[in-house]
């Protein structure tokens, strides 16, 4: 991990956030090279779940939303995860999370079980901070995760704000898809079952957030719900699992052994069934969630039509039958699927005779940059027709114009930042109008007239 989060700051794509007040933690802020990455990634999600589908249509919701909708959701009430704190050093732990070094699971397990287990820890002596070490560390408590907000209201003060108008910045994106759903029904000519989704912010008082942007308090969520017949759930519900799965192998070149369904064995009262897509990290070690796959019953219109007092159901205009659609929902993390990628492209080779490189194998799709173009040296007419090459082709393909050090430092950086070709202009260029194109991973030149150049990037990028 360590070595992922050095590449991000040294080479643009990621940086602490407020470093210079000595950081702030839980959030991080993407550089020229994140934004390109994670906006890639974006973009081929939004393409087959959206732009592709007839099924599907797009929507962007406000962060903000009225406070009873998070009444209706459930967060207010039960959005929370166990706590322990440690009494020496103040350090937070998720008791959920400690309590899986000793086998337990203890998701969705309510609080006064997830206690017992551990008093019987804590008198056989084997409860611990996991910062300090020190055996004094309170009971396990609920902590909602819904961040607080005086948004719109004229009271100052957080605390003096009743709690009926405390605003919550939304802790999932869903919410916002459901609450649309009617102006969808009534405005785009669709019916079930057909899919809402969208991209954006979500925000969530994690107890503890230590691994890069694995866990943030910000961040940033793709969601997809699908509303239905019920009798149509079990169908749908394999489609899309597999859908999902294939968007990983197809579009994001995720090697098959690095990827696994994991079924929820407890599941909340309201779910029939639900998986998480599971990607091996190797800078955690662990195989970890990336996606959730859930049936969500009628559970959130029925909720939403209860408190709101409004019709949420839907009038088959054949059948004539009356019913409150069911909702099956993927929902996956942005952020955590730009950790997944640099996670699986991060290598280091050995060169041989003492050389080394870092080189970023990311899947042309996703790279920030797709062709990085040098003169060989400072020479006023290569760099001429270097820059006369870039201005082609930047309209074609993101492309960069460098020629602030000798080639081997700027090869080292592209690699760095994963760019799959780089193009040099050099003195044999001004004579018979030819380039040496070099491939990121194979490192192989190869000498193409400037003529074909376009054509066979668009081949080799496949755009
Ligand atoms: P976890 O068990 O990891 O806390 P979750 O099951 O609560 O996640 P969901 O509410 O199902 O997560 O959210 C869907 C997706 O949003 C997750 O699969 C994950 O990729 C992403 N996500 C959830 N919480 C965070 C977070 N704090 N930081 C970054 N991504 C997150």
């Amino acid at each position: 991990m360590d070595d992922i989060i050095a590449l991000c700051k040294r080479r643009g794509f990621i940086y602490p956030s407020s470093e210079i007040y000595g950081g702030f933690s839980g959030v991080y802020d993407y550089g020229h090279y994140g934004t390109l990455l994670k906006n890639n990634i974006q973009d081929a999600w939004w393409r087959e779940m959206v732009l592709y589908r007839k099924d599907v249509i797009g929507l962007d919701s406000g962060i903000f939303m009225h406070p009873t909708t998070w009444k209706a959701s459930g967060h207010v009430d039960s959005f929370s995860d166990p706590q322990i704190d440690c009494r020496n050093c103040k350090n937070r732990m998720r008791a959920d999370h400690y309590l899986e070094k000793f086998g337990h699971d203890v998701d969705r397990v309510p609080l006064a079980e997830v206690n017992k287990i551990l008093d019987e820890l804590r008198t056989q002596k084997k409860l611990h901070c996991d910062k300090c070490g020190s055996e004094n560390l309170t009971e396990a408590r609920d902590f909602n995760l819904l961040v607080q907000s005086n948004f719109g209201s004229p009271i100052g003060k957080l605390q003096d704000l009743p709690g009926k108008d405390v605003v919550y910045p939304r802790g999932e994106t869903c919410q916002g898809i459901y609450l649309n759903y009617k102006n969808v029904i009534d405005s785009m000519r669709i019916k079930p079952p057909f899919g809402i989704a969208q991209v954006g912010k979500a925000f969530r008082n994690e107890i503890v957030v230590k691994q890069f942007i694995f866990r943030t308090r910000e961040f940033e969520q793709m969601e997809m719900q699908y509303f239905l017949h019920p009798n149509d759930m079990d169908q749908k519900f394999e489609y899309w699992k597999e859908e999902r799965m294939n968007w990983y192998l197809r579009i994001l070149q995720i090697p098959k052994e690095k990827l696994r369904f994991k079924k929820h064995e407890k599941l909340v009262h309201y779910a029939k069934a639900a998986y998480d897509i599971q990607y091996q990290f190797t800078c955690l070690d662990k195989y970890d969630e990336v996606e959730g796959i859930h049936q969500r019953g009628d559970w959130d219109l029925s909720r939403h039509g209860q408190f709101s007092g409004q019709k949420l159901d839907y009038l088959n205009p054949v059948t004539k039958e009356r019913f409150i659609p069911h909702i099956m929902e993927t929902s996956v993390g942005l952020n955590r699927l730009v950790l997944m990628i640099l996670d699986m492209a991060y290598s280091k080779e050995d060169l041989g005779g003492g050389k080394n490189r870092v080189v970023l194998k990311l899947p042309t799709r996703i790279a920030p940059v797709k062709v990085a173009i040098f003169p060989l040296q400072k020479n006023e007419k290569l760099r001429k027709l270097a820059e006369d090459l870039y201005i082609n082709m930047r309209g074609l393909f993101v492309t960069e114009f460098d020629d602030a050090g000798n080639i081997g430092k700027m090869y080292r950086r592209q690699d760095e930042i994963g760019t799959p070709f780089c193009v040099t202009i050099d003195y044999q260029s001004l004579e018979d109008q030819t380039v040496t194109v070099r491939e990121r991973d194979s490192m192989k030149q190869e000498r193409i007239h400037l003529d074909k150049i376009s054509a066979y990037m668009k081949k080799k990028l496949s755009i």
